[in-house]
């Protein structure tokens, strides 16, 4: 007899439930519906999905996270949101999962192939193939590399949840690129691609309608995930960040009513670009004080600063991402250099001035 094969397989997540008083889909403005649909991911909880009219059928915008749950949920709003018209256009605005998870089974469902940049199907393909920010071994190393402590890199290993297990993607997809015009419906919409966040993020702007669909370029509220991943261990994705939020500044209307892909729709776009960069700097100062106090500093520990609180695995993912984008933003401004310490572990080091410490009298000189 044999024994009974072990159970390897790791539990499906756990869906967080909707808010009740929230309906399924509504019309947030004249022709564009929004879809509110839910996912795994404490810090986020739901993702909105956008349909759009155009002509006789719809475009989609993004395809929410991919689990049998959501797709019965999107099968049931469909049947009443479209009022029998069909989904002739999917854009896709970034790989990540919680935008791509159901992109093969609407594809399907609709006989589509998705419009993304392509940076961002590239970035998909090699995801879904368990590379770029899906390689937990390498990643993991990477954050060893940083100090990352022993349980939370055992937490991110056996709590990520891995891309191929949670989107399917289709064969092809159609390319678009930054400021190319797509018509839908009777409106013009211009493609304004982001970066820092994700590798081209595609965000849609109707100056005509005063709608723009931000994606996760511009959120209310919480913050979009800027990380170095282990690939480009040097990159400075905050800068890529920071300066897309100027170019949205210069080529979006403050006026316009802002889609985001979490939480709710809002008005006052410019003053919250203002409130994004002030963020980020608030960040960046407290990263200085870490390192201008210490003299040196893991990216570990400066995650530590930066996120006081229990994390789970995408937490560590992201909060090690994060505190890295800002310790690589400090040497691109001269203000910090990294170095290995002799026993393989890579450390950042002050560069920048040291704090005022006020007038030095004769008799204070030691
Ligand atoms: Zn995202």
């Amino acid at each position: 007899m044999t024994a009974p094969a072990q159970t390897t397989a790791r539990a499906g997540p756990v869906l967080y439930p909707l808010p009740a008083e929230k309906p399924a889909f509504e019309e947030v403005a004249p022709g564009v519906l929004r879809l509110n649909t839910a996912l795994p991911f404490r810090g986020l909880k739901q993702v909105n999905l956008w349909l759009l009219e155009d002509g006789d059928g719809w475009t989609m915008v993004d395809c929410g996270f991919g689990s049998g749950e959501v797709r019965e949920h999107l099968s049931v709003v469909w049947d009443v949101a479209l009022r029998g018209r069909p989904i002739t256009r999917l854009i896709g605005t970034h790989f990540h999962p919680d935008h791509m998870g159901n992109c093969a089974w609407i594809c399907n469902r609709w006989g589509l192939a998705p419009y993304m940049t392509t940076p961002e199907w590239m970035a998909a393909q090699l995801a879904a193939r368990d590379l770029f920010t899906d390689d937990v071994p390498q990643s993991a190393e990477f954050f060893e590399q940083h100090g990352l402590a022993p349980d939370l890199l055992e937490t991110y290993r056996s709590e990520f949840l891995l891309y191929s297990d949670f989107v399917q993607l289709p064969k092809s997809f159609h390319s678009i690129v930054d400021g190319e015009m797509l018509r839908i419906g009777s409106a013009e919409w211009q493609v304004i691609v982001g970066r820092g966040h994700s590798p081209a993020l595609a965000g849609l702007y109707c100056a005509e309608r005063r709608v723009y669909i931000s994606g996760d370029q511009v959120l209310p509220k919480i913050t979009s995930n800027i990380s170095v991943v282990h690939w480009e261990p040097l990159a400075d994705p905050l800068h890529q960040f920071l300066d897309s939020l100027r170019i949205v500044r210069s080529r979006v209307a403050d006026d316009v009513l802002v889609l985001p892909s979490h939480k709710e729709p809002f008005c006052g776009l410019h003053k919250r670009l203002d409130e994004l960069e002030e963020h980020h700097e608030t960040r960046l100062e407290l990263l200085r004080s870490v390192l201008r106090r210490k003299g040196t500093s893991s990216a570990a520990e400066c995650m530590n600063a930066l996120f006081g609180f229990e994390l789970d695995g995408h937490q560590v993912f992201f909060a090690m991402g994060e505190a890295l984008a800002h310790l690589n933003h400090l040497m691109g401004s001269g203000e910090a250099e990294l170095y290995s310490d002799g026993a393989g572990k890579a450390r950042y080091r002050w560069t920048g001035e040291t704090a005022s410490t006020g007038e030095l009298h004769d008799d204070e000189v030691p």
